[in-house]
């Protein structure tokens, strides 16, 4: 397999924030991410699974270990399930499975994330999670071994999973969709309201914040009066509060002083603490 060293992360990052990779490899099979795992462990050097790096605030001094974009891509259909590669687009499924008539994953549609982040984050929206209509996933640890997993060992919840404690990679996913023959129209009305509601056409990470219990994060940021808040590049989307837009060549640390000051005046004024929904990959 080949490992470059001329990569740099900004260039898989929906943020287009993060420097220099020491070793880079796209993976477009299990045999492939084994041998990308190994790799870092004969180097003894830290690997990093990468999706569509659409939920990573990465640091603007790169990663000092080696980086697996996970490219696993296929989409086997046998109505109703649908058996999935970890680097198969989230957005892609989303419209896929809503053409065919089957309902469980419109909400997907818009999100630009693999099907391996979304899993890893329990990416949701509409009122609808990753977890609901999946069935297993196929997982590799950090010595190459698969093993599989079903739904209820997963310990999912609010964009949480039971991945954000192992070392390793998801490999594939199974869902369980059920037929509906309105779900093409719900998803489309989906689509529509994305469009209306986020900065799509600027580069973000998505919400920064998770929504407090009975609150929305966009909305006590925006009635704390931050929209449009400026650090450097960085800025306080003027359409969607809990969103923060790379306007102008931000770096991570320009971020990160965003995150802090938008913290502290919420606080200040609600009494509420807001905690980061993204990941934040730190220099290693
Ligand atoms: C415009 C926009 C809109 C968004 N809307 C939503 C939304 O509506 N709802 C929502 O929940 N999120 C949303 N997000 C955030 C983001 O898309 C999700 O968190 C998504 O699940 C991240 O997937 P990814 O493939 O990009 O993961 P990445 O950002 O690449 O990675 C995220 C984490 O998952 C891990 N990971 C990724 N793939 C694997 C794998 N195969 N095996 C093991 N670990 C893995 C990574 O190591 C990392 O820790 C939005 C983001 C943007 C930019």
């Amino acid at each position: 397999m080949f490992f470059a060293t001329d990569r740099k992360l900004s260039e898989f990052s929906t943020f287009s924030i993060g420097g220099p990779i020491r070793y880079f490899a796209e993976v477009k099979t299990a045999v492939e991410m084994k041998e990308g795992i190994l790799f870092a462990k004969e180097q003894s050097l830290p690997f990093f699974i990468l999706g569509k790096g659409s939920n990573c605030l990465f640091s603007d001094r790169g990663f000092n270990g080696v980086v697996l974009l996970n490219r696993i891509d296929f989409c086997e259909w046998r109505e109703p399930y649908v058996t999935v590669g970890a680097g198969t687009s989230f957005s892609y499924l989303g419209v896929q499975s809503a053409k065919l008539g089957l309902t469980g994953l419109e909400f997907a549609a818009g999100i630009p994330a693999s099907v391996g982040g979304a899993i890893f984050m329990n990416a949701g929206a509409n009122g609808k999670e990753t977890c609901e209509t999946l069935v297993s996933v196929t997982f590799m640890n950090e010595d190459g071994k698969i093993h599989e997993y079903t739904k209820e060992e997963l310990d999912f919840s609010y964009r949480h999973s039971r991945f954000q404690t192992l070392i390793g990679a998801i490999i594939s996913a199974r869902f369980r969709l059920t037929c509906e023959p309105t779900a093409r129209k719900k998803q489309l009305e989906i689509i529509d309201y994305r469009m209306k509601t986020q900065p799509l056409k600027q580069k973000s990470i998505g919400c920064i914040f998770r929504n407090p219990s009975g609150a929305s994060a966009g909305r006590l940021i925006q009635e704390s009066g931050l929209k449009g808040l400026r650090i450097g590049g960085a800025k306080v989307s003027e359409i969607h509060a809990n969103f923060i837009v790379n306007e102008k060549l931000a770096t991570s640390d320009d971020v990160h002083q965003l995150i802090k000051e938008v913290q502290e005046q919420v606080l200040q004024k609600t009494g509420i603490q807001l905690q980061p929904e993204i990941r934040v990959i730190p220099y290693v």
